[in-house]
């Protein structure tokens, strides 16, 4: 190795390269080659030129990109992203197998020969060592990712883009999840109620799933799909997911043959945490993957190169018994690795992996490290992140979609670690985790890596004895945000603020403190979020009904049952305790705001749509107990003048 020649590209502070650009060059060329002239230029302080043309006596190292078409591999999902890169004395190659590789094919290059690395998105992730000169070694080395399909997203990810291109990940090439709606649209119930499910003896619109034994469903599935590959021919796959209901078909033909209790006792006995309830015991994948076998030999012969995509979820999360799943279907097999200090969890979800590789061939994850019943709050445990990625790796899994709201304040370990182990499910945990907590940290590397110990620590306790109350669905938000007062104890929050002040303390004045200071926004937000939720408590402590109850969120909720309530109440308690509650929600709103757009928290949760906001509730809750109060005054205020007359 050492004996082996290197080759500048920047040697005494001057450029001993050029990027070579051909004049015709597509945007995301033009776009890597000025990237690798910005990145080497950040680390030396000297400029790479870029030429459209070569001049054939110059003795400069010339850096070029190229496209070599894969060949399709027979087993394999695509897209193949592996990419080579070729140095020899005067000429370095990186070559991909698609123009949508070269960010990550270059983000890797630079990694290796500069040591950058982009530990979350914008200015502030970004790390590039200051060095004098660069170098490359000559001979051709191969890379390739450990999964076909990496993904961390959720809808609109455009701001992250930049950050997930150079990590290697981008949206899972399908239409969308949940599909069933898509194919019976409300219109068609006026003509073909028969296609939709039949619950209590009455064909519904919605909720409904769908009649597998309508005659035509099959064929106009079919449809649906060709209508979808026509408009979006580059998708690989197309979504034939159930929608997110149970409300499937009790007709006769659709429940024949079926043993509704089996697998019960996986859920009933199921630690808490995790996809599924009492409620959804799996017997319905027979019924789902026949159809779904049925539309796939179907699509088979008109399109061999795309697959149909499809949940193993809630009451068909398990495989069926009997069929083997069509090669062209891929599985979207829900997990929840975050629950996986149960040891029991653990062991449970990996036999399903198992018994699912049996029957199917293409299998990818459907993962929440975030997700919206723990809008951006802090459940980090980087160790199983590389835990279960390894284990998926293991098992043959092709791809990895986790939900990823943003929210870099509070969970960056699991989404940094995520990517690194989807690229390369072999790497070291230990190294992967010190070399980003000195990277991104410095010299407060090791304070932050006991914060994160402390808060790794929490979410262990919680879960690993499989009393996660009322977290057995992770759909709920509310539950979770009561779970969030016994994640983090007031020890817990002592030992934490202690942690991060050190941090700030030994941080120094650059970068390290403004990394430092994200991750103390996050656990502000963290801290406010407990203060609302404890305010909240108190109000239940005066016995109004549990706060995180559904109904109460509703917009139309119907407050004669508060009114009933507070009658005999102390009016000053009540609007005392009202108005605390209201404020630290304010607050806590207040503070979010102030995040905007600064990757600290869920680009999501600054939509207002999607989040617990118990301020409308608890405002028109004030009003009423003011007005009572008003009206009491009033009461009392006659009735003194009675007296005295
Ligand atoms: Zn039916």
């Amino acid at each position: 190795m050492a004996s082996r020649k290197k080759v500048f590209l920047i040697k005494n502070g001057r450029a001993v390269s050029f990027v070579y650009l051909p004049e015709n060059s597509s945007e995301r060329f033009r776009q890597a080659a000025a990237e690798l002239v910005r990145i080497c230029w950040k680390a030396t302080g000297v400029k790479i030129p870029i030429r459209h043309q070569v001049k054939p006596t110059e003795k400069l190292t010339r850096i070029e990109f190229s496209v070599r078409p894969a060949r399709r591999k027979k087993m394999k999902l695509p897209p193949d992203d592996t990419f080579w890169i070729f140095c020899q004395k005067d000429k370095l190659e990186i070559s991909v197998t698609r123009e949508e590789t070269l960010p990550l094919a270059l983000a890797r290059f630079l990694e290796e020969t500069v040591q950058a690395r982009w530990f979350f998105p914008g200015k502030l992730g970004q790390d590039i060592p200051e060095r004098k000169e660069t170098f490359v070694l000559p001979g051709k080395k191969r890379f390739y990712p450990s999964f076909t399909w990496r993904s961390l997203s959720w809808k609109d990810a455009s701001v992250f883009r930049d950050w997930q291109e150079k990590n290697g990940l981008f949206p899972f090439p399908v239409n969308r999840g949940h599909a069933y709606t898509e194919i019976l649209p409300r219109k068609l119930f006026g003509t073909h109620p028969e296609f939709f499910s039949l619950i209590c003896g009455k064909r519904r619109v919605n909720p409904s799933q769908m009649c597998y034994q309508a005659p035509g469903i099959v064929e106009l599935s079919c449809r649906y799909i060709e209508q979808v590959l026509e408009k979006n021919p580059e998708l690989v796959a197309v979504s034939l997911c159930p929608n997110d209901v149970d409300y499937f078909c009790e007709c006769a033909g659709c429940q024949k043959g079926e043993k509704p209790t089996r697998y019960y006792d996986y859920f009933v006995h199921q630690p808490p945490y995790g996809y599924g309830g009492p409620g959804s015991a799996a017997h319905l994948s027979e019924r789902v993957f026949r159809f779904t076998n049925k539309v796939a030999e179907k699509m088979k012969e008109k399109y061999p190169d795309k697959y149909l995509l499809v949940y193993a979820y809630g009451c068909y999360n398990h495989p069926p018994e009997g069929m083997k799943i069509s090669d062209n279907v891929i599985i979207w097999l829900t997990s929840t690795c975050l629950g996986w200090w149960n040891k029991k969890r653990r062991k449970l979800d990996i036999e399903r992996l198992k018994a699912w590789r049996k029957v199917a061939r293409n299998i990818v994850i459907f993962e929440a490290l975030s997700n919206q019943a723990w809008p951006e709050l802090p459940r980090i445990a980087p160790a199983l992140v590389a835990d279960s990625l390894k284990t998926y790796h293991r098992y043959g899994i092709q791809g990895f979609y986790s939900q990823m709201f943003g929210d870099f304040g509070t969970n960056l370990p699991n989404y940094y670690l995520a990517t690194r182990f989807l690229w390369n499910a072999r790497a070291s945990y230990r190294k992967e985790w010190s070399v980003f907590l000195k990277r991104c940290f410095g010299p407060a590397a090791s304070q932050v890596g006991k914060y994160w110990k402390i808060l790794s620590a929490a979410w262990k306790k919680l879960i690993a004895d499989g009393t996660l109350e009322g977290a057995r669905s992770i759909i709920n938000p509310h539950y979770e945000y009561l779970q969030l007062v016994r994640l983090y104890p007031e020890e817990t929050i002592e030992k934490v603020r202690t942690c991060l002040q050190k941090a700030r303390e030994i941080s120094g004045q650059g970068i390290y403190r403004q990394r430092v200071e994200m991750l103390e926004k996050g656990w502000r937000y963290t801290e406010l979020t407990l203060k609302a939720v404890k305010e909240c408590l108190a109000l239940e402590d005066l016995n109004f009904p549990p706060f995180y109850f559904a109904p109460w969120l509703a917009p139309d909720y119907d407050f004669r049952f508060y009114k009933i309530l507070v009658r005999g109440m102390d009016k000053r308690v009540v609007i005392h305790a009202l108005k605390r509650a209201i404020s630290a929600w304010e607050e806590r709103e207040k503070f979010v705001r102030s995040c905007k757009g600064k990757h600290i928290l869920s680009q999501t949760l600054l939509e207002r749509n999607r989040r617990f906001d118990p301020r409308p509730v608890l405002k028109k809750m004030l009003q009423i107990a003011q007005e009572w109060k008003n009206l009491s005054a009033k009461a009392g205020n006659i009735n003194q003048k009675g007296g005295e007359v």
